[in-house]
């Protein structure tokens, strides 16, 4: 697949089809319903295409990995920001890639900074928590504030955690078809 291609929109299409319709670690919706209400809780902020398109793909590594629902029952940790980040590097700019990259972390930093977050987090975001880490030492959360897309972070994280409402009505993923066009566009040229 060429860089930039339009085909990987298809791919894009055909893994939500083909994998959308598991369910979300332990979360009563699909991974589909999930990626679709993080990518509406984006437009509805007035969000530009690249972080509407990052909610959209924020979890995509669990559908190219295609690990199983139990995976935090099991103790493992899949790392699928990283998967999905890897997955995108090749076609997206970094304003999609590193908030995906950093929506695991960003819930490790808001666990560092408003000790209510924690509280909040659901039971399945809790246990996977452990899994990756736990709470931000200060001089990780003063690290992370030093990174140029954390804030674009912090923001996917909390749709992430708000897009779990159960036969909540929100556009189909048709809809954002002409977003990913402008976030793969927007592309930075090297070399
Ligand atoms: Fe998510």
């Amino acid at each position: 697949m060429a860089r930039g291609s339009p085909e990987l929109i298809d791919v894009i299409f055909d893994l939500f089809d083909a994998k959308g319709d598991s369910a979300y670690f332990g979360e009563p919706v699909s991974q589909l319903e999930h990626a679709l209400q993080v990518a509406h809780l984006a437009e509805q902020a007035g969000s530009p295409d690249s972080l509407v398109v990052a909610g959209l793909l924020h979890d995509v590594g669990h559908l190219v990995h295609g690990e199983d629902e139990e995976v935090a029952d099991r103790g493992l940790d899949a790392r699928h920001e990283d998967a999905g980040a890897s997955w995108l590097v090749p076609h997206f700019p970094a304003e999609v890639v590193r908030p995906i990259q950093l929506h695991v972390v960003a819930k490790r930093y808001l666990c560092a900074v408003e000790p209510s977050y924690h509280d909040a987090l659901s039971a399945a975001s809790r246990q996977s928590l452990k899994l990756q880490g736990g709470a931000m030492t200060p001089a990780e959360a003063a690290r992370f504030e030093a990174d140029p897309f954390h804030e674009a972070a912090v923001r996917l994280r909390r749709w992430d955690d708000q897009a779990k409402v159960p036969g909540l009505a929100v556009p189909p993923l048709a809809h954002y078809r002409g977003r990913i066009v402008a976030a793969l566009a927007g592309r930075p040229q090297r070399g």
